[in-house]
């Protein structure tokens, strides 16, 4: 089921559900290009014409990443079952493509993080294929080198940690070119991967309060965090009007 918050069409999945869905489509050869969205992301895609069209019409599963879009979806009456966020995924992800002899990409952050976060992943997941890193600052003109060394890994899982909306844009446009069949914008997962940056407290991430933790360890994200007073007001005034 899809919940539609203000335009953005929602998976109603579970954590497993997701996996499942994925796998599935991996077996099948089938090309799934994954967005994950907060409260952030859906405002986004308000106000910029292109990533409005990436996540409505481009994105073959968009998840609910912010504790924000469960909250608002459960608001519009839809059975949202919980937060499928971005972070979990990818460990989720990672497990099952060690299970499975699937192997993963990780493309982004800054240099040597995505080389660390592939290092621990091995470590936890024992037998897991990488099949290349990437650091995530390069220009134009290295763009088609980095897509033939991918596609010359023969990666089945594209992770792609540029930020929003430039890891989207990026996958979007290069979707065809690319070969692995799992594509996903991860944002900041590579830097909570190797420790850069901590991830909330449980108690926090379980009472919907991991964007408060984020904006006090990076108040630079303050600009970003006014997103979610404008989104909460945005999804009130959508029932009001019945227009979702
Ligand atoms: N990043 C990158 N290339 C760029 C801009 C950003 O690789 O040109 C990386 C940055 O180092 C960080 C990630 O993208 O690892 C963005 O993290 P953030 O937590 O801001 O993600 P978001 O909240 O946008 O999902």
């Amino acid at each position: 089921m899809l919940a539609k918050i203000l335009g953005i069409s929602v998976a109603c999945y579970t954590m497993q559900e997701t996996i499942d869905f994925l796998l599935k489509r991996l077996l099948n050869q089938q090309k799934t290009f994954v967005v994950t969205a907060n409260a952030e992301i859906i405002m986004l895609a308000q106000n910029n014409k292109e990533f409005n069209r990436i996540i409505t019409k481009e994105a073959e599963l968009v998840l609910p990443d912010g504790a924000g879009v469960v909250l608002a979806a459960r608001y519009l009456g839809y059975h949202m079952p919980e937060r499928v966020a971005g972070c979990d995924l990818v460990s989720e992800i990672l497990k099952v493509a060690a299970d499975q002899n699937l192997k993963v990409y990780f493309l982004g952050a800054a240099p040597k993080i995505a080389q660390k976060a592939s290092e621990l992943s091995i470590e936890k997941n024992p037998g897991l294929k990488i099949a290349g890193v990437r650091d995530g600052f390069f220009s134009d003109a290295d763009v088609q080198d980095i897509i033939d060394a991918i596609n010359a890994s023969e990666a089945d899982i594209l992770l792609v940690a540029l930020g929003v909306p430039k890891q989207e844009i990026f996958l979007n446009q290069y979707r065809e070119q690319l070969k692995p069949n799992l594509l996903i914008g991860v944002g900041g997962t590579f830097d909570v991967m190797a420790g850069n940056v901590k991830r909330a407290p449980v108690f926090m991430q379980k009472n919907n309060l991991e964007w408060l933790y984020r904006f006090l360890m990076q108040p630079s994200r303050f600009l970003r965090i006014l997103a979610i007073p404008k989104f909460i007001f945005k999804v009130f005034c959508s029932k009001l009007l019945d227009k979702q």
